[in-house]
């Protein structure tokens, strides 16, 4: 049955095939570390590749492979990749194309600890690394070097939303030989095609959207045949594979992230405007709204603008960690992309580790909330952050 043309529920929903073992309707969790071959021959002829089957989970499992195929078919992609965790997908997607001499360009405003891994983790591999504000094409190709070979960009990035022109970007790339790599957690494929706007590699924290109820920590990636091969033998080879049971978590979450994502998005503008109304909110960080910056090429890019974003505290760094003590429904926690309201603290949480100077570059303020709207009734969390406000 040929997929590609149905709608986005229809392909979250029937991707990953109808024709189960065993008749099952819904994918087993095949729950196992390696299998076994009928015969000496067998065994040989899957190492050697003459046949297509199982061998070891770390290499491949049914499971997991019925999560890829309906994740790429989300993204629009050849193939995905699924991984442990989103650091352990954007490690093996950058690594997987880049090598000591060679330099990577990367957004500025990224979550706390993709920083250090491209910044510190990688350049002990010899990479080099320039951060900037990938939503300044200039900047962009003010940064372009002879061995540059990715550039890595998070849109809409953690936490301040900013957006950056995924088609511009990737064109300046491609012009001079590199890839675009972007992480998409915030948008999910329901409101962002990367690969579409010309993008190389697309990826997740699946941790968030895709598996939508914070029971798992993985990452995926979905490319090209050719380079999700790449990005596929670098898994096998560094261990980062997810386990059977966090696959079917994840397989079980994207088949409703469509509804979700629409449902938390229209929340989102509700809460995002009544923060824009409180006198207690000095600015709201968020794509959703006209007066943003990010607005226009949210609109060019997006088809929803995402329900994670930040609001300034007019009274400054203790009122916002005074905001968080009034948190009842909400849950205090990092983390995102949850059925339930999240609400954290990026400059003592989230991005503690990131150093001030790059805090400012990224216009991450110490007054900043982040707030993660789930589907609860919005005039439920609206109560209860007025609440909280009053007794800030
Ligand atoms: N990318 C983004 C945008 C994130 O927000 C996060 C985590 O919050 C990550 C990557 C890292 O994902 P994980 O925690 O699954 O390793």
């Amino acid at each position: 049955m040929a997929l590609s043309s149905k709608g986005f529920m229809t392909r979250a929903l029937h991707a990953e095939g109808h024709h189960k073992p065993f008749n099952a309707h819904n994918m087993p969790i095949f729950q196992t570390s390696t299998f076994y071959f009928d015969s000496p021959e067998h065994g040989a002829d899957l190492f050697s590749g003459k046949q297509q089957g199982h061998i070891y989970t770390r290499i491949g499992n049914p499971t997991v492979e019925a999560y890829e195929r309906v994740v790429s078919s989300l993204e629009g992609g050849d193939e995905a990749v699924a991984f442990s965790s989103g650091l352990a997908v954007i490690y093996a997607s950058i690594m997987s194309f880049a090598e000591q001499g060679d330099h990577v360009i990367s957004g500025d405003t990224l979550y706390g600890p993709s920083i250090h891994l491209i910044g510190d983790v990688m350049a002990r591999s010899g990479i080099e690394s320039t951060f900037i504000d990938t939503s300044d094409l200039e900047a962009v190709k003010r940064s372009i070097r002879p061995n540059t070979k990715v550039v890595f960009l998070e849109t809409p990035a953690n936490p301040t939303c900013r957006i950056t022109d995924i088609r511009a970007v990737s064109e300046l790339a491609h012009a001079n030989g590199a890839i675009g790599v972007v992480d998409g957690t915030f948008a999910t494929p329901r409101f962002q095609l990367p690969l579409e706007l010309g993008a190389d590699i697309s990826l997740h924290s699946t941790t968030k959207f895709i598996n939508g109820h914070g029971d798992i920590v993985g990452g995926i990636a979905t490319a090209s045949e050719d380079r999700a091969k790449v990005i596929r033998k670098f898994r096998t080879d560094t261990g980062a594979c997810v386990s059977p049971m966090d696959a079917f978590l994840s397989l079980r979450g994207v088949r409703t992230l469509g509804i979700r994502m629409e449902r938390q998005n229209a929340n989102a503008l509700v809460i995002a405007k009544f923060l824009g109304s409180h006198p207690k909110v000095s600015r709201v960080y968020y794509h959703g709204l006209p007066n943003d910056p990010g607005y226009g090429v949210a609109m060019k890019q997006m088809s929803g603008f995402g329900c994670t974003f930040s609001f300034d505290m007019a009274g400054g760094y203790d009122a916002a960690k005074d905001l968080l003590k009034g948190v009842e429904i909400m849950t205090l926690a990092v983390s995102l992309g949850t059925v339930d309201t999240l609400i954290q603290h990026p400059a003592s949480m989230t991005h503690a580790s990131v150093p001030p100077e790059i805090m400012k570059q990224q216009g991450l303020t110490p007054e900043m909330v982040r707030i993660h709207v789930g589907l609860e009734e919005p005039e439920d969390i609206i109560a209860e952050l007025s609440k909280a406000f009053e007794a800030v």
